[in-house]
C-alpha cells in the first residue's frame, strides 16, 4: 500500500511587508495573469490555494475586473481555494472584534466568488489566541492549519485544539512550515527522494499522510508540478502523489484520539515566534487601539442605539472596517515592515479613527446642546456670532467685534509714535486674551 503524499500548491502573499502594497500588487497581478490560464489549460495542475485570504483576489480584480468570471468558475470547480479570511491577520495586535469582522468579510467575499475554503488557514501568524477554535466553530469551520506557536507538547502533525469555552477544531501542524514543499524538483526521481527524506525526518511525528505545501512567500506557481507528479506515480509504488486542496486532504486524515491542547499557541519551541513585534513601533499599536475603540466602542454602538435603522451609516462604517481589517495583516499591524509601509498603515488607522470619531460626535452633539444653556452675553453678539467653545467657563468666550486698541493702532499710522504703538499693540493683545473675562480683571488690564 503506497504512502499518500498530498501536494498543495500555494503562494503566501504578504500584502505589504519589505515592499509597499502597490509594489507587491504588481507581482500579484503577474502571478494571477499566468496562473488562471494555466489552471484552465492543465487539468493535472489540479488546484491552487490562494493563501486563505480574499484580499489577494480583491486586489487582483481591482486591476483585472474582467477576470472575475474565470475566478468564479475555478472556485466553483474547486480548482482554487478562496478565503475564509479577508486577510491573514496578527492575532495579538488587533482586537477580537477586528478578527471576527475579518472572518465575516472573508466569508462574504469568498461566497460571492463561488465558494469558501472551510479551512482555518493560519500559516504565518506570530502565535495564536486561545479563542481561535471558538471563532472558527462560530463560522462552522472544523479545521485549523497552523505552524508558529505550536508547543513541544504537541508531538505529532495533528492535534485537537480546544478553546476556553470548550469549542475545538482539528489542527494540522505544518511540520517544517507552510513552505515545506517549496521548490519542487522537475524530475520524478528527485520528487520521490524528497518525499522519502521528509517522511524520514518526521518519523513517529507523522500522523496520517504526508503533506507538502508547495510554495512560500510571494512564490510563483511551478507549472511542471502536474507532469512530475504523474511521472513519479508511473515509476514506483512506494508513494502516491496527488495535487490537491487542503480541504480534501484534511477530510481524509485521522481525527480520533488526537493529543489535546487547550489555550494559546504561543511557544517558540518549533518556530520563531517574533515576539518583538509586541513592543516595536508602539506608535502604530497606539493608533490601532485608538481606531478600533473609536469604531467598536463609540461610533457603532451610539449609531445603533440612537438613530433609526434606515439612517444607520453602514457604508461609512464599512469603509472604516475595511481599513482596520486590511491593517490587521500580520506584517502591517505588527509594524515589522519597511517605513514606507508603516506610513500607509498609519494613514489607514487615522482614517478609520476619523470616521469613528465623526460618527460618535454626530450622535453626541444633540445631548451636548441640551446640556449647555446659552449665556446672556451670547445673545448680545451683534452679528450673531457663537462662542467658539460652549461651556460654563467664563474664560472661554471670544467676541467678534473690532477691538478698540486695534482701531487706534490702525489710525495712528507710521511716524514718531512707533514706540508707543508697539506698546498699544502689546496692551491690545493682552486685552484680546482677556476679553470676556470678569469685569474686574478687564479693568485691571486697562490700568
Ligand atoms: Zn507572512
Amino acid at each position: 500500500m503506497p504512502q499518500n503524499v498530498a501536494i498543495v500548491p500555494h503562494t503566501h502573499w504578504d500584502r505589504e511587508w519589505y515592499s509597499p502594497f502597490q509594489t507587491f500588487r504588481l507581482r500579484l497581478v503577474r502571478l494571477l495573469d499566468d496562473l488562471l490560464p494555466m489552471l484552465e489549460a492543465d487539468e493535472s495542475y489540479a488546484h491552487f490555494h490562494l493563501d486563505g485570504q480574499t484580499a489577494v483576489v480583491d486586489d487582483y480584480l481591482e486591476v483585472r475586473p474582467d477576470a472575475e468570471a474565470a475566478i468564479r468558475s475555478l472556485a466553483e470547480a474547486g480548482r482554487i481555494a478562496v478565503g475564509p479570511w479577508m486577510i491573514l491577520m496578527d492575532e495579538f495586535m488587533v482586537s477580537g472584534e477586528t478578527m471576527l469582522r475579518n472572518l465575516q468579510l472573508g466569508l462574504a467575499a469568498a461566497g460571492r466568488l463561488g465558494g469558501t475554503s472551510e479551512v482555518g488557514y493560519l500559516p504565518d501568524m506570530f502565535g495564536h489566541i486561545a479563542q481561535m477554535p471558538q471563532m472558527l466553530q462560530l463560522a462552522g469551520i472544523d479545521h485549523a492549519v497552523v505552524w508558529r506557536g505550536v508547543p513541544a507538547a504537541v508531538e505529532q502533525t495533528a492535534f485537537r485544539w480546544i478553546a476556553p469555552d470548550g469549542s475545538s477544531v482539528r489542527a494540522e501542524f505544518l511540520a517544517g512550515s507552510y513552505s515545506n514543499g517549496r521548490d519542487m524538483p522537475r524530475d520524478a526521481p528527485s520528487l520521490i527522494a524528497r518525499a522519502r527524506d521528509y517522511n524520514a525526518s518526521l518519523g513517529r511525528a507523522r500522523l496520517g499522510d504526508l503533506l507538502f505545501m508547495n510554495g512560500t512567500d510571494h512564490q510563483l506557481p511551478q507549472p511542471w508540478l502536474g507532469s512530475v507528479v504523474a511521472d513519479a506515480n508511473a515509476i514506483q509504488d512506494e508513494y502516491r502523489f496527488t495535487v490537491t486542496s487542503l480541504a480534501e486532504y484534511l477530510t481524509t486524515q485521522p481525527s480520533d484520539g488526537l493529543f489535546e491542547w487547550t489555550g494559546e499557541l504561543r511557544s517558540g519551541a518549533r518556530s520563531n515566534l517574533l515576539m518583538g513585534v509586541a513592543s516595536n513601533r508602539v506608535d502604530v499599536h497606539r493608533l490601532c487601539a485608538s481606531a478600533e475603540r473609536s469604531i467598536e466602542r463609540r461610533a457603532e454602538p451610539l449609531q445603533a442605539l440612537l438613530i433609526p435603522a434606515n439612517r444607520y451609516p453602514g457604508a461609512l462604517l464599512d469603509i472604516a472596517w475595511r481599513k482596520l481589517v486590511l491593517n490587521s495583516a500580520h506584517d502591517s499591524s505588527c509594524a515589522c515592515s519597511a517605513d514606507e509601509v508603516v506610513e500607509q498603515v498609519r494613514v489607514r488607522y487615522a482614517e478609520a479613527r476619523q470616521i469613528g470619531d465623526g460618527l460618535a460626535r454626530e450622535r453626541c452633539t444633540p445631548w451636548h446642546r441640551q446640556s449647555t444653556r446659552p449665556r446672556v452675553d451670547d445673545r448680545r453678539q451683534p452679528d450673531g456670532a457663537r462662542p467658539w467653545r460652549a461651556g460654563r467657563s467664563d474664560r472661554t468666550r471670544v467676541g467678534s467685534g473690532p477691538l478698540r486698541g486695534v482701531r487706534r493702532h490702525a489710525e495712528a499710522g507710521p511716524g514718531r509714535f512707533g514706540e508707543r504703538r508697539r506698546g498699544m499693540v502689546h496692551r491690545c493683545e493682552r486685552r484680546r486674551l482677556l476679553l470676556g473675562s470678569r469685569p474686574g480683571e478687564r479693568d485691571r488690564v486697562r490700568r
